[in-house]
């Protein structure tokens, strides 16, 4: 399927992508992807002074870690570039000096002391309308280039039609908004330094790449209608705007550095899955059916519509972004869970794999243990760690030798323990066997199972909160097993 929505994403190099510009990214491609059209990614860096090469790459980066792939754009080129907007400079010039050619623009020269005096003699008066007066608005049009040619500073403004009306917009997201015909006034779309501002460069690309559905924060909404009056002038058709409601945080102020990590790659540092994030960042505004929460990729790519972007503010809760991240890494499959967070995670650790000596099987089993403990990918590491321990290496954690061994009676424990594992042969040494050896242990000793398995696990594991012990004692191998019980021995009394 294919057709002729495209969209862009168009950030300003100005920082790292954040949550918020993340969003509206997903959101561009997905409405690209579930209606076959294009995705365009244009960095849009005309602030000189706030804007940097590194920034660009840092942007493009978290693109990529996204999984946000742009048909168009940086890299990748397309059929309407340049991309970045300061490669542009010429086509806004052109389109501006059209304008002032057709009477749609016209060169201001008032200077800046004259334009705030008239900004502070309206304020006085109290006059509803604080913009342009219009004062260079009918100087002939010979006069005007006289004056240019002279070199006398000037900047560009749009000469917004008379009886242009009410500009009506009839947004995806908020539905009709009619902005008042007396608000309009003539803005500036050069600047006297020659430079293009941001409401005229945005229309000029948009148009000229041809875009379809403008899908941004609604930041933008105010700046729409002198957008709109671009698109007029330029005689380009006016693309569906859509404009997302902006992300809280918990406090129900707009998400700052203050609620925490703002940056996409603060997020992928910290070990979040590029997927879970996708997902989670894609339900701060847009739901499929109002209860699913899983929505893999392809099942966004598919079904986003505007119609379900809702026009309330969103909250950002890094409790249920974590909860995603949980159930992404829960919902791996074993070889996955083992090759993308188990291995890497161990090495990162600097646990030593020993991993000639382990088949699939044993991967999968091992899997199967950590991965319902794995919060966060880092968490794999420290659950699994015992596993890959030897009786002289196994840390002993000193909290939990005080509380499962280090008590009267646990000595006894270990004792009947050890003679009970150490009748199965390496042939019978599996999860099931081992738990059946351990099953009669508290009948037998009159002691509480909590106790019993307590004392078995500190031996094992050097800590209380291991995953099933039978399973965890499988993969260990029944030479180490006991030899851990020999060693914890001394510790308990
Ligand atoms: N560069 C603008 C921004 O980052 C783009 C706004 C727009 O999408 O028109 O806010």
């Amino acid at each position: 399927m294919s057709s002729n929505v495209r969209v862009r994403f168009a950030p300003s190099p100005t920082g790292k992508l954040h949550i918020g510009g993340a969003r509206t990214a997903i959101y561009n491609w997905a409405f690209a992807r579930a209606n076959g059209g294009t995705f365009i990614l244009r960095i849009d860096d005309t602030d000189p002074t706030r804007s940097t090469e590194e920034n660009t790459q840092v942007i493009l980066r978290a693109m990529r870690w996204l999984g946000l792939d742009w048909d168009e754009g940086p890299e990748v080129g397309g059929d309407f570039g340049p991309y970045a907007q300061t490669e542009r400079m010429d086509l806004y010039r052109e389109a501006a000096e059209r304008l002032l050619a057709e009477g749609k623009a016209y060169p201001c020269f008032c200077t800046p002391e004259q334009l705030a005096q008239d900004r502070a003699e309206a304020q006085a008066r109290k006059d509803p309308f604080q913009g342009y007066n219009r004062r260079c608005r009918n100087i002939p049009a010979d006069e005007a280039r006289a004056r240019m040619e002279a070199g006398e500073p000037y900047t560009l403004r749009i000469k917004v039609p008379e009886d242009r009306g009410d500009v009506v917009i009839d947004d995806a997201v908020h539905g009709k908004v009619v902005f008042d015909a007396k608000e309009l006034d003539d803005f500036v779309i050069f600047r006297s330094d020659g430079t293009p501002t941001y409401n005229f460069a945005t229309v000029v690309d948009d148009a000229a790449m041809g875009i379809t559905h403008v899908i941004r924060g609604d930041d933008h909404l105010s700046n729409t209608p002198r957008q709109v009056m671009v698109y007029e002038a330029l005689g380009s058709p006016v693309p569906t705007f859509a404009h997302i409601s902006m992300i809280l945080g918990a406090d129900g102020k707009k998400l700052s550095k203050r609620h925490g990590a703002t940056s996409v790659e603060e997020y992928r540092d910290a070990g979040y899955l590029s997927d879970a994030f996708v997902n989670y960042l894609a339900l701060l505004g847009w739901s499929l059916d109002g209860e699913t929460t899983v929505i893999p990729r392809d099942v966004l790519a598919r079904e986003f519509s505007l119609e379900r972007i809702s026009k309330n503010p969103a909250t950002f809760d890094p409790k249920k972004l974590d909860w995603m991240n949980a159930e992404y890494i829960n919902r791996m499959d074993d070889e996955t869970f083992v090759s993308q967070i188990l291995r890497p995670q161990l090495e990162a650790a600097g646990v030593d794999v020993k991993g000639a000596e382990h088949d699939a099987a044993w991967w999968d089993l091992l899997a199967e243990i950590v991965r319902p403990r794995t919060k966060m990918p880092a968490d794999a590491a420290g659950v699994a760690a015992p596993v890959f321990a030897t009786a002289e290496t196994l840390a002993y954690d000193e909290k939990s030798v005080n509380k499962g061994l280090a008590k009267e009676g646990m000595g006894a424990v270990l004792d009947a323990a050890r003679k009970a594992l150490a009748a199965l042969d390496e042939a019978s040494w599996t999860a099931e066997a081992i738990d059946a050896a351990l099953e009669p242990l508290p009948e037998a000793l009159d002691l509480k199972k909590r106790l019993v398995f307590q004392a078995v696990r500190v031996a094992e594991c050097g800590n209380m909160v291991s995953p099933p012990l039978g399973e965890t004692m499988q993969l260990i191998g029944r030479e180490d097993c006991l030899a851990r019980i020999d060693r914890a021995r001394t510790m308990a009394l």
